[in-house]
């Protein structure tokens, strides 16, 4: 109970390193024991204070004291987040939610954005369990595509495969994500298949995943507030998805069928087409 408590007091945390990954994406690494023991797919709500609180994905976990998310440049606290320097403070609680649930067998990672932020960590914990790893780092251009060093780093290993795709073709493989993965499927069995970034992406791949009966997860994204399953703000069809989620199988997400890719709450609570 106490441990419950601690876990939802922000706290506050200096920044050790800024690292840059595109125009406007960065990576913020801090010192926090709690966050830096999460697992790949949960999220910490990082506070800026006098701005807001945002949800995050963890990026980096040491399993020691430091982690790191990964920041684009949007509204008004992702802007404030991508304006911090070394040693400035923020405000951080957490970790929230279920992660991912990693196997070793034949995986498919698809990350469209700053949507790659949780498939990283899970690609370490996925090697490190002997997993074949295919990512797919989907963007719309170069510029939207983060984290292409960590992958090659630790996709080193000849049984891997990195693929890279970009809307406008100014980077790897020219056209949408989904697209790419209709091809993939039709050509290797995958036991598993990850993916997290745009609404819209991940109902596609849903679909194709379907269609072909292999097991997926996928990570979504509400307006959250609280954090905790107290507020509701993020709820999705029965869920929760601070609680419940942000990670959810395909059993789950038949469930909420009437939701996922068509409608969400706003900050009033009121929902909103995506
Ligand atoms: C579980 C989860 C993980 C996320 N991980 C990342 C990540 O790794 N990197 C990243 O850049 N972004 C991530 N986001 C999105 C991020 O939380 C913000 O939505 C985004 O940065 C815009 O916030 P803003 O305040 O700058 O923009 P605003 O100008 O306030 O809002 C822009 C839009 O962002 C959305 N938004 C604002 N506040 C919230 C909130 N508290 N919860 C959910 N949506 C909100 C609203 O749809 C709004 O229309 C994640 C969201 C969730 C739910």
């Amino acid at each position: 109970m106490e441990d419950r408590i601690l876990i939802n007091k922000p706290r506050i945390t200096t920044v050790k390193q800024v690292r840059n990954e595109t125009n406007d994406i960065l990576t913020l690494f801090v010192q926090d024991k709690r966050c830096s023991a999460a697992s790949p797919g949960q999220f910490a709500m990082i506070w800026v204070p006098g701005i807001g609180e945002i949800p995050m994905s963890l990026s980096f976990m040491d399993g020691k004291d430091t982690c790191g998310f990964t920041v684009k440049s949007i509204g008004k606290t992702s802007k404030a987040l991508f304006n911090k320097k070394e040693n400035d403070h923020i405000g951080i609680r957490g970790p929230y939610g279920n992660g991912f649930t990693p196997i070793s067998g034949n995986c498919l990672l698809v990350g469209g954005g700053t949507g790659l932020s949780p498939l990283l960590p899970l690609t370490k914990i996925l090697v490190k369990k002997g997993a074949r790893v295919t990512l797919m780092l989907a963007g719309k251009s170069r510029n939207e595509i983060p984290f292409f060093k960590d992958a090659q780093d630790l996709l080193s290993n000849s049984k891997h495969k990195i693929i890279v795709t970009t809307d406008d073709g100014s980077y790897g493989l020219k056209g949408v994500a989904s697209d790419h993965v209709t091809v993939l499927l039709k050509n290797e069995k995958y036991d598993k298949l990850y993916t997290c970034g745009p609404e819209i992406m991940l109902k596609k791949i849903f679909a194709l995943a379907e269609k072909r009966i292999i097991s997926i997860e996928v990570s979504l994204e509400r307006y959250i507030k609280c954090g905790f399953g107290l507020c509701g703000s993020c709820s999705i069809g029965r869920y929760l998805l601070c609680l419940d989620g942000p990670v959810f199988s395909s059993k789950q997400l038949k469930e909420i069928s009437n939701d996922f890719g068509i409608s969400r709450r706003n900050i009033n609570g009121e929902k909103t087409p995506i």
